[in-house]
């Protein structure tokens, strides 16, 4: 039998790289999407410009799919005429095939096409309107909304509408641009990354000490904001949470949340306060969130078992705050 052996000098080189550098540790946050995002890696050799690279990123997401940027694909895509296809990115085709599916999914509980809607309510580019919007107005609006008029096409990728639609990404597009930061960062050799954006989040690997990731799900009160409600300890998953505690906007005590219900047009009045889903990819988590919130805790909680997802549901009871997590969640609960 040959014996393989490493020439002595390789072997030394080795070991003297491992103990000079180890692993690169980077840790910093910048703007996107009118939130914070937050990058922790660690890379296995120093990686150049590290910032700039996930910037570029963020750009490109919101360069793409942002309604809050006139010159977006998003933006020139609505305002493209009704019943020509309009070439678009693979990327925009992704997303957009998977806010459909959602869609598609919920019967319009989620409906990619809700952006009149969230407009009209003050949750788009043009900001919170002085009353809240009159009968007119969101027939009107209704009139514009409808993901059966929206067709995705794959090759060469193309988006067309049959109706005066205005798509709305922001329920999926973070999710996408943490999906994108982390698996570019792993491409990088980083095997241990955590990036969120606003809230949702996805962590590779553990950490290089081999814990999980320690992500605190915020407590679904303005009152308590900061507190922690519960702890999920993540290792190769992402953590994405709706709630209307956060974004909302209030008229003379009417309380509205940025999430719409495209069905009645009417904010969604719903008893859950938040909801945080699992899932490999955050722009599934982000999405399924936003979809579930709107749902409501029964129906949500019954999608979410029909579906086999990992949930938490933190809804307002009569006796307070009260905790509901499908089966495939608790696993993910830290116990201390
Ligand atoms: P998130 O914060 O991920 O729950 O997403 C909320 C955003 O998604 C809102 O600000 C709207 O732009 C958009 N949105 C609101 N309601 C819906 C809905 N029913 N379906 C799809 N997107 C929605
Ligand atoms: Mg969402």
């Amino acid at each position: 039998m040959r014996k393989r052996l490493l020439p002595p000098a390789l072997l030394l080189f080795v070991l003297l790289s491992g103990c000079d550098t180890g692993p690169a540790e980077y840790r910093f946050d910048g703007w996107t999407m009118g939130t914070q995002y937050l990058v922790h890696a660690w890379c296995d050799t120093p990686v150049d410009d590290i910032e700039a690279e996930v910037d570029a990123i963020l750009r490109d997401v919101n360069d793409q799919m942002s309604t809050f940027q006139e010159d977006s694909l998003l933006s020139q895509f609505n305002a493209a005429p009704i019943g020509e296809w309009v070439s678009v990115t693979p990327e925009m085709v992704e997303v957009v095939g998977a806010a459909l599916e959602l869609s598609e999914r919920s019967a319009g509980a989620f409906d990619v096409t809700v952006g009149p809607l969230v407009n009209l309510w003050g949750f788009g580019p043009d900001g919170r309107p002085e009353n809240p919007p009159g009968e007119a107005e969101l027939e009107a609006a209704r009139a514009r909304t409808g993901y059966q008029h929206l067709e995705v096409r794959e090759s060469p990728p193309a988006l067309r509408k049959s109706r005066d639609l205005y798509v709305d990404l922001s329920a999926i597009a973070k999710g996408h641009g943490v999906d994108r930061v982390t698996e570019a960062l792993t491409a990088l050799q980083c095997p241990s990354v955590l990036v969120e954006i606003g809230g949702d989040l996805r962590a590779t690997g553990p950490k290089p000490d081999g814990t999980p990731w320690r992500i605190g799900v915020e407590v679904p009160d303005r009152e308590r904001r900061g507190g922690v409600q519960e702890v999920v300890n993540v290792i190769d998953i992402s953590v994405a949470t709706s709630g209307d505690y956060r974004n909302f906007e209030e008229w003379d005590g009417v309380h509205a949340s940025h999430i719409i219900d495209p069905r009645t047009g009417q904010p969604a009045l719903t008893d859950i306060r938040s909801v945080t889903v699992l899932h490999a990819s955050n722009m599934w988590a982000d999405g399924y969130a936003t979809l579930i919130d709107v749902l409501g805790p029964d129906e949500g909680y019954a999608f979410a078992e029909s579906y086999e997802l990992p949930v938490m549901l933190i809804v307002q009871t009569d006796d307070g705050l009260q905790v509901r997590t499908t089966p495939g969640f608790d696993g993910w609960l830290s116990q201390e």
